[in-house]
């Protein structure tokens, strides 16, 4: 029998019909083509100029850089080490170092040329020249303080709140281990810092004022160029928060402020509240609340009492819709888990530390991941760090910048060849990833 024209015509449809089914299939492996689908997309990404939504700019010597420090004789993770051979690629290819060690007769040429460049590039110049290099418009400067050789247009300040949480006699506190013995010193000098800036000699002494000096410094901060505040609070206690009332913690400030060492249970029932408290603020003042989620530094970190699920409770309470949450690290090593939390309108992810302490290989993994999940919640961040006066944050940040834009673009190139996603998608996901979805956060604040 002849097919007739009706027939051959159906057939056509059905197999376009199908064709075009195949082709929206994704593959579970890539195609021989993936590398130079990668070759392709890396010099456009890294064309992309950078919002790092996490870092820690200065110079070794600064002690504002953070609001604590690393204990001495820490471990430290391999790559993140100050051996790691990728730093003096870091310094090869911003200040074209000569030599392919650092030994400590090498070493002082790097010094001497960070310190000649310096007078070239004077005041805020030298650290604006170091972003043009690795392509970052704006860089985030999570510090205790700001210093005048940052540019506040490029580097937006992200202040640390967790020190409100610490007013009493911290003796117990400082002593449960060696960590706790460098970390909370360092926040009862932050909250001194804080009364200092706010003309308050001594803590008030009814928890209302207490309160409202919380508030003003806040809004201060947010007038000096604060755009989020961040927790390290993960360092210092468990990241479980209870839901004590008002007058509980009321009760407690009226019972330590002037002296008496709080038990434990009482000092948790206080910050409980004052966390929550610093949450709701940061809704009504539109400063995004930014919070340490990951492993930490110092051999005391205890990751199972202060893993970013503790937070769930505190992240789904529909109490703090307004307040937008940045996870910073994105909860590593525990990202798997922490990129569902971003099915909360306002919990976004920062990527920052991820990508030094795993190579680029396995932080493709977790940022493919993410771009499969909830591509329009994550962040691009460096957490860069001054290692010491010879390697400065000037390394990390170029380690951190590099190592996610090759991450990224071999993510990327996987989900094309694996038929996830076209190759104008592709670059739209960059975009939003490295500049886009973090700038929308701060109300035309950044660029
Ligand atoms: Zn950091």
């Amino acid at each position: 029998m002849k097919p007739s024209l009706l027939w051959i015509f159906g057939s056509l449809i059905i197999a376009a019909a199908l064709s075009t089914f195949c082709f929206s299939q994704a593959h579970p492996l890539p195609g021989p083509d993936v590398q130079q689908i990668y070759q392709r997309l890396l010099p456009q990404i890294d064309k992309i100029p950078a919002f790092d939504h996490h870092a820690h700019p200065g110079f070794s010597d600064d002690p504002d850089v953070d609001a604590m420090a690393a204990p001495p004789d820490a471990s430290e993770a391999l790559r993140t080490r100050d051996d790691n051979p990728e730093l003096i690629a870091a310094a090869k290819a911003l200040f074209g170092y000569p030599y392919a060690d650092l030994s400590p007769q090498h070493a002082k040429w790097l010094v001497a040329k960070k310190a000649e460049l310096k007078k070239q590039y004077s005041g805020t110049a030298y650290f604006n020249m170091i972003l043009d290099k690795i392509n970052t418009e704006s860089s985030v400067a999570n510090r205790a303080m700001m210093p005048d050789y940052l540019d506040p247009n490029r580097f937006p300040w992200v202040f640390f709140a967790d020190s409100f949480m610490w007013p009493f006699d911290n003796t117990r506190e400082t002593a449960r281990n060696p960590d706790e013995g460098v970390y909370i010193p360092l926040q009862e000098k932050m909250l001194h810092r804080w009364m200092k800036q706010e003309n308050v000699s001594k803590l008030p002494p009814d928890f209302d004022s207490y309160l409202k000096f919380i508030s003003r410094t806040l809004e201060d901060n947010k007038n000096k160029n604060g755009i989020a505040m961040k927790f390290e609070v993960a360092y210092f206690r468990p990241t479980t928060f209870g839901d004590p009332t008002r007058d509980e913690a009321a009760d407690l400030y009226a019972r330590y402020v002037h002296g008496g060492i709080p038990s434990e249970k009482d000092y948790r029932t206080f910050q409980d509240y004052i966390f929550r408290y610093l949450v709701l603020e940061g809704g009504r003042l539109q400063l995004p609340v930014h919070i340490h989620t990951a492993v930490g530094i110092g051999d005391y970190f205890n990751l199972s009492q202060s893993n970013v699920m503790g937070l769930e409770s505190v992240l789904r309470d529909p109490r703090y819709h307004s307040t937008t949450f940045v996870l910073i690290h994105g909860g590593y090593p525990l990202e798997r888990e922490a990129i569902w939390l971003a099915a909360m309108k306002n919990v976004y992810l920062d990527s920052s530390f991820g990508e030094l302490a795993q190579y680029p290989s396995a932080f493709k993994d977790t940022l493919k991941m993410w771009l499969e999940t909830f591509p329009d919640k994550i962040t691009f961040g460096t957490d860069c760090f001054p290692y010491n006066e010879v390697l400065g944050a000037e390394e990390s940040y170029w380690l951190g910048a590099e190592s996610s834009r090759m991450a990224l673009a071999a993510a990327l190139a996987e989900m094309i060849s694996e038929n996830e996603i076209t190759e104008a998608r592709a670059l739209e996901l960059a975009h939003a990833y490295l500049h886009d979805t973090a700038v929308k956060l701060y109300g035309g604040r950044v660029h």
